[in-house]
């Protein structure tokens, strides 16, 4: 059976779909992509796709838990 994707993992697609994020093309990491645009999209995003047995409200806290949780920065460039 497939591992089921996390809270945060769904968070994180959501947040790359939207454009909200963006991986580091040398590292991977993921960074923020100042966009309000972007964590708007992320949001309706999160309100159309939204993870299983979570509320609408529960997955847009979910997405920006993850947002706040990451920087501008990549640890690998430094
Ligand atoms: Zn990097």
């Amino acid at each position: 059976m497939r591992r089921k994707e996390t809270v945060e993992e769904w968070a994180t697609r959501i947040l790359l779909h939207a454009h909200a994020i963006a991986p580091c093309p040398d590292h991977g990491y993921m960074r923020l992509k100042f966009s309000h645009q972007g964590i708007d999209y992320a949001h309706a995003l999160a309100e159309f796709d939204r993870y299983p047995n979570l509320s609408k409200l529960k997955c847009i806290e979910a997405v920006d838990a993850v947002f706040d949780s990451l920087s501008d920065d990549c640890p690998g460039c430094e």
